[in-house]
């Protein structure tokens, strides 16, 4: 047994209360609706890629400058290269953002039902934070963010809501923010919102997150791009050069190439999904769920007769995960990965079975 002491390094430990990630399972039995990844597998060209890939390759260093990877993200976005910074997933992409741009004594606004990472960050990198309300029926407030501040990040759609707000909706807050930076994360909204990024060309000072996990079924390979005038860009490189040179390894890149190269899979999986939503959206209101319209790969639903930590243990014990939320005004809802239509169908039964008991 070690002996353990209380040595002074203890007092120098950064502390920091973690994101929680939804639960991961390689159980084949499980029906895995917790994660908001695509149930769908990647498109042919990330399998031919990873077969054909010369191994010998990797004895080198991958390019720091990630070039391919965000020349063909720039061509799909119609942007110039000098627009794009590809990180590991959004989340990093997005941590480089608060490290390079939140730096100010003044809070950074979100909302205060939103992605949990956002604080987590904040805490992290010791930024001021306030969290502005939504409205009853989980809308954002526009007029919210037109007080002073030390930046801003929202969702398009909101997570865990799956509510989306239209473009001008942004517009206006990136117009009357023209003195910090604006984030809009848009990791779900291929899934039926408006993207903001034609935006980047007019405002300088806003930043449009994207990611490969959702959309394009790359969660496993940890894919995300931000997207903004040149200057920004140029800011996030020097503070990534700064931190971590080789984030994306040399398989990652081929595989990112491919998926963004293959519209046509990418629009008939999404068109897939949409379908399966809007019938799962209907089952559910038919068992008396209250549902909000949703643009993401997600249903946000509150369970009728039972309460969501109830009905999360149930369906949990019936081998089907889904998010819950243990945290004010949520805590009556479950949010709901959309998955294949035989998931959902089995889902549904379930669901049912629950609530006829
Ligand atoms: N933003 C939002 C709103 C999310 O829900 C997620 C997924 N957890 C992310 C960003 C990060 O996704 P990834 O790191 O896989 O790109």
């Amino acid at each position: 047994m070690v002996e353990r002491k209380n040595p002074s390094w203890k007092k120098y430990v950064r502390q920091v209360t973690p994101y929680t990630p939804g639960e991961q399972s390689d159980d084949a039995d499980i029906i895995k609706l917790n994660t908001n990844e695509n149930p769908y597998p990647p498109c042919k060209g990330v399998r031919d890629a990873l077969k054909d890939f010369d191994y010998e390759s990797l004895r080198k260093y991958p390019d720091p400058a990630i070039r391919e990877l965000r020349a063909e993200i720039a061509n799909y976005h119609n942007v110039g290269m000098e627009n794009v910074f590809v990180g590991v997933g959004s989340d990093d992409v997005i941590a480089m953002c608060y490290m390079t741009f939140f730096n100010s004594a003044k809070a950074i606004l979100f909302p205060d039902i939103t992605y949990s990472f956002y604080d987590v960050w904040a805490e992290e990198f010791g930024v001021p934070y306030e969290k502005q309300p939504l409205t009853d029926d989980f809308r954002i407030v526009e007029s919210d963010y037109y007080e002073e501040n030390g930046g801003i990040i929202i969702p398009n759609p909101n997570a865990p809501t799956g509510i989306a707000e239209g473009k001008d909706f942004f517009r206006k807050i990136v117009a009357h923010n023209t003195d910090s930076i604006v984030i809009v994360d848009e990791a779900y909204v291929d899934f039926g919102a408006e993207s903001v990024d034609s935006l980047i060309h007019s405002c300088d000072n806003l930043i449009v997150v994207r990611t490969l996990s959702k959309s394009r079924s790359l969660a496993g390979s940890r894919i995300g791009y931000a997207l903004a005038d040149e200057e920004l860009i140029k800011a996030m490189h020097d503070v990534k050069y700064s931190f971590n040179s080789y984030t994306i390894d040399r398989i990652t890149m081929k595989l990112g190439v491919e998926a963004i190269k293959d519209e046509a899979y990418f629009r008939e999986n999404v068109e897939k999904i949409i379908c399966t939503k809007n019938w799962t959206y209907n089952k559910l209101k038919d068992l008396g769920f209250e549902v909000f319209e949703s643009s993401s790969n997600f249903l946000f639903a509150k369970p009728k007769g039972i309460s969501a930590a109830d009905l999360y243990k149930e369906l949990k014990a019936r081998k089907i995960l889904v998010r819950f939320f243990d945290k004010p005004r949520i805590n009556e809802y479950l949010r709901i990965t959309i998955g294949t239509d035989d998931e959902m169908a089995k889902f549904i039964d379930v669901v049912s079975d629950i609530l006829s008991k």
